[in-house]
């Protein structure tokens, strides 16, 4: 890179876009002309990499949450020229830490999920898949956090506020897509994924939702503003704010709504792409295009194809449901059953009654299938699309699908022997384990320069970023003190730079030589943050009680967003930030123990969060987290899992060793043992120690500002069964946690067992995941720009 012609560049958009020269820019002015110069450099290799890909097989992946991050220093890292940038702007007196910092998270998701959807994008660039992502462009993306005395608020997320300089519109590719009451424009955006280490550059199109008009000249003409505006303001809603509150039936038709829209304007994109080549000739139509479903929200995506090839393009059904037979594959990510879409025939009637007719249509043949099979009614009405007047998405997604996965081993495993165990019989073929994966990246090369600096200084070659199974050699290093040493002082510096970070933005010191232990992750029931805070609160009582207690000073950190309308996971929000203000504020505990609830977790909160940890927390109940994609980007940080044999942790450990990270509670088979025999009543009552922190909830020691909040906690645990078993798993929780203080002490062995899970993090590269969809599913090769 010229370093000049950037400093020219930088000045050039500042001028036309600001009207300023580079003195006078504010931060997020520099930042808008720093991402357009570096976009300037990169827009003739994404054009020769669609080029490329035009070329063969495609495939694309549809989901209606990519959590993005911030772009800047991904970019500059994936491009190869972060120091060379930060330079140049040193330079030109300008910090380029303070220019990443200014840049809003996009964050159009809510939590795994829509990350795994980022973490492919960056991968499938990187392995040079010809992949292309398709999404919404939602205004607003999942909520800011405030934290109020300690309860959570929130607050409108305006990303695009200082502009989306790494998007480019594309008005001549808009395409319109129609309901039944009214049409609309879906305009894309496409945002450059950059690979790291070839020239190539993937896409990822956004669909922002737009009227026809712009509005009734007639209306505003009769001085009816408000009505002159409806048309636009119904059309902009469709891609307004991710997830809309669908408590009510206005918000499940405008989720539905925006489901259809996504997946009708993807697929004409690609009917578009495929004319293109082959004009009206659908029979190739599965050896050119391959679509993976991100869960059931986009599988209207089926019917949807078979309409376009029907109505419009005069196949018979009969082929169209073939060929579309060959198109889709299915990704599951939960076994929870309130997450398993089903949608009332109604709905789907009300907003697009052909699709329904369609549905209805796929139905009847797969009926018919299955009658020929033997089946009888009864078992037939397990599989049914159809079954008391609702669409169940996933039936939809497994029989027209040719590749069903779940997304970690014990995930894919349940799925076979009970969630789907019916569907398995039937299709054994189609049912395949993809284990989830992230990118290193962002996750490391990014947020962890100092460690990989390192690696790289060890290894000799930065080669591991793209082939991070090469981290297996730095095992050798297993006794050697002085690598040891360097380890921990990398971590301590993380460490030291996520506590200035917290005093900054949180106004709370923390002490950067105590033992962080940290939970960050959405808040869930199942992902038991109330455990791991009974259990804060229990060593709070017993360094009360003895307060000489021979442990390590230790910092507790939770970050988590709860759903606005989950009470329950607002109320263990509430009683965390009431227990952080009891430990923090009693003097006799001074500076042995600290709590902290950081407020807004997101993706570039966790850049400086991953890396920082000691102790990464993964304690779902055994058989709920499919995956888990946090316990990867600890892990590979140097942090040990202190996790249930649950989701990936149990691949965790099978790499890095079970005596390196600590496993504890009970497990799937246990769980299911149990089965409806469980009474948390008798766990509560013969442990004193849980007995009183459950108590805490109720007997006056907290407050939950007169809600009955605190007594709904309560009651769930032991009024009504405890369904996700934390007072089952309480007293192991408290057993492993004495090992974690037992191992802390020796520090050589700490880093030891630190040093195990890094060199055994490569399988958890979302490049080995995306490389596995590529050749067992999607029948694709790269294709790299030369
Ligand atoms: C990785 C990530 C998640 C997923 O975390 P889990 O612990 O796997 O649930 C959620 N949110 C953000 C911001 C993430 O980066």
């Amino acid at each position: 890179m010229n370093k000049e012609a950037l400093k020219n560049s930088i000045n050039k958009y500042c001028k036309v876009k600001y009207g300023k020269s580079l003195g006078e820019a504010k931060d997020y002015e520099i930042f808008n002309a720093l991402s357009l110069a570096l976009l300037e450099e990169v827009v003739d290799d994404w054009s020769e990499t669609k080029a490329l890909y035009n070329q063969g097989k495609k495939a694309y992946y549809l989901s209606a949450e990519y959590l993005m991050g911030r772009a800047l220093g991904n970019n500059l890292i994936s491009m190869g020229v972060y120091d060379e940038v930060k330079e140049v702007l040193n330079e030109l007196n300008i910090d380029l830490n303070a220019i990443e910092e200014i840049e809003e998270d996009a964050g159009l998701g809510n939590g795994g999920l829509g990350r795994l959807a980022a973490c492919f994008m960056d991968s499938g660039a990187t392995t040079n898949i010809p992949l292309q992502g398709y999404g919404i462009r939602y205004s607003n993306g999942l909520f800011n956090q405030k934290m109020v005395d300690g309860a959570q608020m929130e607050e409108v997320d305006t990303w695009l506020k200082y502009g989306d300089p790494w998007s480019i519109r594309k008005d001549d590719e808009a395409v319109i897509v129609e309901f039944s009451d009214y049409s609309v424009k879906a305009v894309p955006y496409d945002m450059p994924i950059i690979a790291y280490g070839s020239k190539n550059v993937n896409t990822l199109r956004l669909w922002q939702s737009e009227s026809l008009e712009s509005f009734d000249f007639d209306l505003f003409n009769k001085q009816e503003y408000t009505e002159a505006l409806k048309c636009k303001n119904d059309a902009e809603n469709i891609s307004r704010v991710l997830y809309p509150n669908d408590s009510k039936e206005a918000g499940k038709l405008l989720r539905l709504r925006q489901q259809y829209f996504m997946v009708s304007a993807s697929l004409k994109d690609i009917i578009r792409t495929h004319k293109a080549k082959f004009g009206s000739d659908f029979s190739s139509f599965g050896k050119e295009h391959a679509v993976q479903l991100n869960d059931t929200h986009p599988v209207l995506a089926i019917p949807e194809l078979i309409r376009i090839l029907v109505d419009e393009e005069n196949v018979k059904f009969k082929d169209a449901l073939s060929i579309a037979k060959t198109v889709f594959a299915y990704t599951n990510h939960t076994i929870l059953a309130e997450a398993l879409e089903k949608w009332d025939v109604k709905l789907i009637e009300k907003l697009f009654p052909r699709i329904l007719e369609i549905i209805r249509h796929i139905d009847f043949v797969f009926v018919q299938e299955l009658e020929d099979k033997g089946y009888d009614k009864e078992a037939i009405n397990e599989f049914k699309i159809i079954n008391y007047n609702q669409v169940r998405m996933a039936n939809l997604a497994i029989y027209v699908g040719f590749a069903v996965n779940g997304v970690a081993a014990l995930h894919t495993d349940i799925l076979k022997d009970t969630e789907l165990h019916n569907w398995y019989e039937l299709y054994p073929e189609k049912f395949q384990n993809k284990t989830n994966g992230i990118t290193p990246r962002r996750w490391m090369r990014l947020c962890n320069q100092e460690l990989s600096a390192y690696i790289t200084e060890l290894l000799g070659t930065e080669s591991w970023v793209n082939n991070l199974s090469e981290l297996k050699q730095l095992e050798k290093y297993i006794d050697d003190e002085a690598v040891l040493n360097k380890l921990m002082a990398i971590k301590k510096t993380k460490k030291e730079q996520l506590a200035a970070y917290i005093k900054e933005v949180e106004g709370v010191e923390l002490d950067p030589n105590s033992l962080f232990d940290i939970q960050i992750k959405r808040l869930h029931e199942y992902k038991r943050q109330l455990l791991n805070a009974f259990y804060i609160l229990d060593l709070y009582n017993r360094l009360k009680a003895n307060p000489s207690m021979d442990i390590p000073n230790v910092t507790f950190i939770f970050g988590a967003k709860a759903f606005p309308g989950y009470v329950r996971a607002k109320a263990i929000v509430k009683f965390i930030g009431e227990i952080a203000k009891k430990v923090n504020n009693d003097p006799v505990i001074g500076g042995k123990m600290k709590v902290i609830f950081v407020e807004n977790y997101r993706v570039s909160y966790g850049e400086k969060l991953f890396p920082a940890a000691d102790i990464s927390k993964q304690i779902s109940t055994a058989g709920k987290e499919a995956s888990g994609t946090g316990n990867m980007k600890f892990m590979m940080n140097g942090a040990l899992t202190f996790g249930t044999y649950d989701g990936a942790n149990v691949e965790i450990v099978q790499e890095a060793k079970e005596e390196n990270n600590f496993i504890f509670g009970l497990r799937v088979e246990d769980i299911e043992q149990i089965g409806g025999k469980y009474n948390s009543k008798e766990y509560y009552e013969a442990d004193l120690s849980l007995k009183t922190v459950v108590d805490a909830l109720v007997d006056g020691t907290f407050c939950d500002g007169g809600t009955g909040e605190f007594q709904d906690l309560y009651n769930s645990l032991v009024n009504e069964g405890d369904t996700y078993f934390l007072l089952a798993d309480f007293v192991a929780f408290k057993e492993a946690e004495d090992k974690v203080f037992a191992a802390y002490k020796d520090q050589k062995h700490w880093a030891q067992m630190s040093l195990m899970n890094i060199a055994n993090s490569g399988i958890f590269s979302s490049d080995r995941t995306i490389m596995q969809y590529a050749n067992e599913i999607w029948g694709i090769t790269p294709k790299t720009v030369k």
